[in-house]
């Protein structure tokens, strides 16, 4: 389980993993401001608590763009991990059936790889479709493809326990990230707790 980094303003930045979180704790660049209770960190110099919560003493400055670049992680994120042609959840595929990115008007025929024309799409159907629109396809989406929002997208794919989720809901607000949803049974997250949001 990772710990949660927070900006020196409380934003909450990424995951790391623990004994990185010490490093910043024992060079003071961060402070704790939660442990986990039952674990601690052991090693020649130190024995602390685990922390789980940390906020970077100074103020980092975050580029934002990277965060807008498709990836198929975030891609099948924002698409709740389901075909958007024929539906079926990467739970449902079969053997050797995979989830893919699929460009609804495809780059051979001038298609942008950007997040208004990228869907989820199981292999079967990327197949089927190959270089053709939904239309000439016959193939309608299930969802118009949109840009989704970063914050969600970026908390929807890490698993957070719920000290760590009240720091993530704190900052962004309650409306912001509605539900902290089980997602149990899938294969990415192994069933944690998530915040789980589209807007
Ligand atoms: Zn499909």
């Amino acid at each position: 389980m990772g710990c949660l980094a927070l900006n020196a303003s409380f934003e909450p930045l990424t995951l790391v993993p623990p004994h990185r979180a010490v490093r910043l704790v024992l060079d003071r660049k961060a402070e704790i401001l939660e442990v986990d209770e039952v674990r601690r960190f052991r090693s020649e110099r130190s024995d602390i608590p685990c922390p789980t919560v940390i906020r970077l003493v100074r103020y980092v400055h975050v580029p934002r763009r990277f965060r807008r670049q498709v990836t198929n992680t975030f891609l099948f994120a924002r698409d709740d991990y389901v075909c958007q042609y024929c539906g079926r959840h990467r739970r449902s595929l079969r053997n050797r059936e995979f989830l893919t990115r699929d460009h609804v008007v495809p780059v051979s025929r001038g298609g942008e790889n950007c997040w208004g024309n990228v869907v989820t799409a199981c292999s079967p159907c990327n197949n089927r479709k190959a270089s053709r629109t939904p239309e000439e396809a016959g193939m309608p989406l299930l969802s118009v493809p949109a840009e989704p929002n970063q914050v969600h997208l970026v908390w929807a794919v890490r698993r957070v326990t719920l000290a760590q989720a009240r720091y993530i809901r704190l900052f962004y607000g309650e409306d912001a990230l509605q539900a902290i949803q089980s997602r149990g049974g899938d294969p990415l997250d192994g069933g944690g707790i998530h915040f789980h949001g589209r807007s």
